[in-house]
């Protein structure tokens, strides 16, 4: 009551950086966020006390004086400030005569997992009923859509299996690769350090000597891009050794002989020969994993950001599914999911050219007439180009307008000089955002969202967990929530919305997304610890753990499907003679909208840098903090050097969250087969000194 007396407002509410899903407190007075508190301990099932440095001191973004408070519309080189009718209108009117000129699929619609589940859902809803387009796609798309699909292929649901305190806090054993897990997903790296503390196993397998490998039983050096190998590798010598669990597989499992077979070839000593990791380590790994009671596999952009990154999660699958860790409590295949909300906005909730809310099959009949009855269209039936796709389209002028709600292509796409040049083609591009963002300066008309501290709604994180988000303030100026930009817009085309709220919107998604058939606001009011799903209806608790009793196919059995051998794309050669990988740093989020805004957060790490190992430094002339010239067959930046040993010395490493410095200068727009991710792992560069400063 102190607090609001002196007219402080409490918000219990969900982070919005990363999809750990740390609750708390946070505080408000007068349109300003004031900081944040721990909350009550009912209310925090993934962090109890705990938030990192970027949920505890990483949202003054929310006050920075740079915000959108008002619509813009494009005149000549500048924008000028526009009332939301004008701007509303203007982008109606250009939607509405593209779509006459060209047709439906001229238009795609960008969904963000920053925003809301509700939102999430609107904007694939604005795609399909008000523009009827099929191209409606995600960041998602370039994090962790190979988790889904490889997910979906062998276990059933594309999400993480288990619970993050009692499953990975509590396992027996670890395999982590492909995570930095201490400065990607902090407070989930600190569940792991505890229970490694209190003896359980800790096996890392990544390029590049991260935190936690300075906490494992075994750090093992790969090379990047080569993952398929040591883990094909892994259930090899488990297979050949009799250690896997052949009950499990006998009764839960279909296709163990095909698996046998295609790892037959990866002998410990070919796995050596491919992938640097010796004999010695990958049976010690491969035997402790196979004989511990429990194990879990987390992973995350370093198995899934490769052209066969598919692949490489049937391989991980593969692995837990082989040693039997599915389906009970403290195992499980854990991909840890990047932003606060791509599990649900970005998954869940159906923004994707080749699924409908609920991953429901977008050319299954019964579905689509159960979504034309509540929403008196149907949607289209055919698959849509997912976001890199889409790129190339706009390049050969088939889609000619595009609606943005939160993202930052221009920095977040593979080699994004040929993104701009994309963009650049458009006929119109509107941007719904909290700043003018690199992409929004592209823009003919860019609309001020609000911040996830200005708004209800509700965010699923890594472990399937439905969480409110709550306000904590007002937002600047003019701007709106998301859902009520959409609901504007959607009237300007005819269809009115009229929800009463984000509670309005979930309702409409419990009738039609199955998954989430259960998860009402009136539960989670009363759920301070929120709802997993799968949870159908109202009398179901959720689902903590996935596959108890049987996996997500008609036969209940789990798949294993075989992962063929693949390397990556580039190579190195002797025009461009280093491996470039990528990856975050604690102090910064993404492409660095909200982050790059935190002066806390700017003073630790103010600006790009790319870290070269001591040796090729030397090789080089190059010296610490010394600027260099890094160059790939796409373009090239200036950074600055970091000299440190974290990989081999053929190996270079550059943070995602610069403009300045933009590693995605650099990288290639080579995509996986089956999810479409692109190959930002690995690239060809080479490096040149620029002198001292
Ligand atoms: Fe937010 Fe993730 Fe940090 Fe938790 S660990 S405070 S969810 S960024």
């Amino acid at each position: 009551s102190d607090a609001r007396l002196s007219g402080v407002t409490k918000a219990e509410t969900t982070c919005n950086y990363c999809a750990v899903g740390c609750r708390f407190d946070l505080y408000g007075k007068d349109g300003e966020v004031l900081g944040v508190r721990p909350a009550d301990e009912d209310a925090t099932p993934a962090n109890d006390f705990s938030t990192c440095v970027k949920g505890k001191f990483g949202y003054d973004f929310v006050n920075s004086p740079n915000r959108l408070k008002t619509p813009l519309i494009r005149d000549g080189d500048e924008f000028r400030e526009a009332t939301w009718d004008e701007a509303l209108d203007r982008i109606h009117e250009e939607l509405s005569r593209i779509r006459e000129e060209n047709g439906d699929d001229a238009i795609a619609v960008t969904s963000s997992s920053k925003c809301t589940n509700e939102e999430n859902f609107l904007a694939q809803k604005f795609a399909r009923q008000v523009l009827h387009t099929k191209h409606v796609d995600n960041c998602a798309r370039l994090c962790h859509s190979s988790t889904v699909v490889g997910l979906q292929q062998t276990v059933g649901y594309g999400a993480m299996t288990n619970r993050i305190n009692e499953d990975i806090g509590k396992t027996d054993c670890y395999l982590i690769t492909g995570s930095n897990t201490t400065e990607s997903h902090p407070v989930l790296a600190t569940r792991i350090k505890q229970n490694v503390r209190d003896g359980a196993d800790l096996f890392v397998f990544d390029p590049r000597k991260i935190g936690l490998a300075e906490h494992a039983t075994q750090y093992s050096r790969t090379k990047p891009g080569e993952d398929i190998a040591w883990l094909n590798g892994m259930i090899h010598h488990i297979i050949e050794n009799d250690l896997h669990d052949e009950e499990f597989i006998e009764e839960k499992t279909k296709h163990f002989d095909q698996l046998k077979e295609k790892v037959e070839p990866f002998t410990p000593e070919k796995v050596e020969e491919l992938t640097g990791v010796s004999a010695e380590e990958l049976t010690y790994a491969a035997e402790t994993i196979a004989k511990a009671d429990t194990c879990i596999f987390g992973w995350a952009m370093g198995m899934t950001q490769h052209a066969h990154g598919t692949r490489n999660v049937l391989a991980v699958a593969n692995l837990a599914l082989v040693t039997g860790n599915l389906g009970k409590p403290r195992a499980g295949l854990s991909p840890f999911r990047g932003q606060n909300n791509v599990q649900g906005g970005g998954g869940d909730m159906g923004p994707a050219p080749h699924t409908l809310p609920g991953y429901q099959d977008l050319t299954d009949d019964a579905i689509l007439d159960k979504f034309e009855e509540s929403w008196g269209v149907r949607p289209p039936d055919e698959t849509g180009l997912r976001l890199p796709e889409q790129y190339d389209a706009m390049e050969e002028g088939h889609i000619k307008g595009m609606f943005i709600m939160g993202e930052n292509p221009v920095l977040s796409e593979p080699d994004i000089r040929g993104a701009e040049k994309a963009i650049e083609k458009l006929d119109f591009l509107a941007v719904q955002d909290i700043f003018l963002t690199e992409t929004a300066e592209f823009a003919d008309v860019v609309l001020p969202a609000a911040s996830a501290a200005e708004k209800h709604g509700t965010f699923t994180n890594t472990e399937r967990r439905i969480q409110r988000v709550r306000p904590a303030v007002s937002s600047p100026g003019k701007a709106k929530p998301d859902l009520e930009i959409l609901a504007d817009l959607a009237g300007r085309f005819g269809f009115d919305w009229d929800y009463d709220g984000p509670a309005d919107v979930m309702a409409e998604i419990n009738d039609l997304v199955p998954i989430y058939g259960g998860v009402t606001y009136d539960r989670l009011e009363s759920t301070p610890e929120g709802l997993q799903w799968p949870c159908e209806d109202e009398s179901d608790p959720g689902t903590p753990y996935l596959y108890e009793e049987e996996f997500n196919f008609d036969d209940g059995k789990a798949r294993f499907v075989p992962a063929d051998y693949a390397g990556p794309v580039e190579l190195p050669d002797e025009e461009y003679p280093l491996m470039l990988t990528s990856g975050r740093v604690l102090y910064h989020w993404h492409t660095g909208t909200m982050t790059r805004r935190v002066n806390v957060l700017m003073d630790h790490v103010p600006e790009s840098f790319v870290t070269i190992h001591p040796e090729m430094a030397d090789q080089l002339g190059v010296t610490d903090n010394e600027y260099v010239r890094v160059t790939s067959r796409r373009g090239d930046i200036v950074t600055k050097a970091n000299v440190e040993e974290t990989s081999d010395p053929g190996v270079v490493f550059i943070p995602m969250h610069f403009a300045h410095g933009a590693i995605n200068e650099l990288t290639q727009h080579e995509l996986d087969p089956t999810s479409y991710i692109p190959e930002y792992k690995v690239t060809s560069v080479r490096i040149q000194p620029l002198g001292p400063n």
